[in-house]
């Protein structure tokens, strides 16, 4: 059955009291977004506490991935619009809807109406029967079964007439749009692009930096980071991508500090060019995929002597209680793990050392920054002003 209809329906945001219409509008113009490039001719809009797409000249399976990239959207309906023209034609067109969507008539079904208009003639448990008894008629093989129906027939009466039976799961979440924007620690990992997946669900913008070591790291590290960031961008919208030249910090705390303290170290410098990024460009928050216990960095002593250096801005870490098996089945659900496992070095493995400090403590950690003094402040401003920006699209 060819629709030309679809009913988007939407939770959380349905109680947002005043600001609901904020995050329908965000939501309506996110769909658009994701609906562009199908090239189909569609119209988006929202009527009375209801999001409502329609389409012509569209392939049926791309239009429902577009919409289940869509955060905000629970459920995607296609859907039947009708004009008021009396029972009797409701009673014919649902009966041949239902002819048309269940061919083979093996089902067991219930009807549910709902009278949103209140002046239409019949009450809700009235068109419940009086329907159900037309479709028993029409087709003998058919069940009804009010608790556990297979097919929950949907009768809505607004202005116009909806009828729906079926109804695609969407993502969940809310608009992306309607939260500020936040800047992700991107890397070549598993972790960091499910850590911008799932603030972008919650309706937050995404920025990405990504700290780049040539020659230790090559293009091709380059090259994968912008290929995750365009997975995650199907979902978050365009990404505008930062990248950091770290070599000259890296080399310069190589040569400083102690070896054993280099991770932490850089790191510390990581979130400290990624809050001034922030700031400028107008985040609220920095994201990574750091998760308790993972590696010897994300102990919860490393943790907080990394976090220390951010001043400003919060540092928002979606994944710290994730197991990575967890975070594995998400980057399979997003498609971002076959990427994410390519073998291109990434810079903390090339300068990472045998026994890295598990337990550093802060006041030593600062103590060795103090070698830094002289030039540390000059790379990180040279750094800050070659900072190459490229927008990743889904496309
Ligand atoms: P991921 O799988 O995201 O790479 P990881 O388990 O390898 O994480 P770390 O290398 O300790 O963990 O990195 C912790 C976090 O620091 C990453 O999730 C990411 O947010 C950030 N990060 C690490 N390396 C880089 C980099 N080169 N550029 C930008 N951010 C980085
Ligand atoms: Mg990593």
């Amino acid at each position: 059955m060819k629709f030309k209809s679809f009913l988007i329906k939407y939770a959380e945001i349905g109680v947002k009291g005043k600001n609901r219409f904020l995050f329908e509008d965000a939501l309506v113009r996110q769909i658009h977004l994701s609906l562009k490039p199908l090239n189909s001719t569609c119209h988006v809009y929202k009527e009375v506490g209801r999001i409502y797409v329609d389409i012509c000249d569209y392939d049926y399976e791309e239009v429902i991935e577009a919409l289940q990239h869509v955060f905000g959207i629970v459920g995607i309906c296609p859907v039947v619009q009708i004009e008021d023209n009396g029972f009797e034609d409701l009673k014919q067109t649902i009966v041949k809807y239902m002819d048309e969507m269940y061919k083979e008539k093996k089902i067991t079904f219930k009807v549910n109406a709902r009278r949103a208009r209140k002046n239409y003639p019949l009450k809700s448990m009235e068109i419940n029967a009086a329907i159900g008894e037309a479709l028993l008629k029409a087709f003998p093989e058919i069940r009804v079964d009010v608790h556990n129906p297979q097919v929950m027939l949907n009768i809505e009466i607004r202005k116009r007439i909806n009828i729906y039976s079926e109804t695609i799961p969407g993502p969940g979440g809310m608009p992306v749009g309607t939260a500020g924007k936040g800047m992700l620690l991107l890397s070549g990992g598993i972790d960091s692009p499910v850590a911008g997946y799932m603030m972008a669900k919650r309706g937050v913008n995404l920025e990405a930096v990504y700290f780049h070591t040539p020659p230790y790291t090559s293009d091709r590290a380059k090259q994968k980071v912008m290929d995750l960031a365009k997975k995650v961008a199907a979902y978050s919208g365009p990404i505008k991508l930062n990248i950091v030249n770290f070599t000259d910090i890296q080399m310069y705390i190589y040569e400083q500090c102690p070896h054993e303290e280099l991770t932490i170290i850089m790191k510390r410098y990581f979130y400290k060019i990624a809050e001034r990024l922030a700031e400028a460009h107008g985040c609220l928050a920095l994201i990574t995929g750091e998760s308790v216990g993972q590696v010897s960095s994300q102990t919860m002593q490393s943790l907080g002597v990394i976090n220390s250096v951010c001043e400003k801005l919060p540092v928002f870490r979606p994944l710290i209680a994730f197991d990575k098996q967890d975070i594995v089945d998400i980057s399979e659900k997003i498609d971002t793990y076959e990427i994410s496992i390519e073998p291109y070095e990434d810079c903390c493995t090339t300068f990472v050392a045998d026994h890295p400090v598990t337990k550093p403590n802060l006041k030593i950690i600062k103590k060795s920054e103090t070698r830094l003094q002289e030039k540390i402040d000059e790379l990180v401003e040279t750094a800050l002003q070659n900072v190459e920006e490229v927008i990743i699209t889904s496309e």
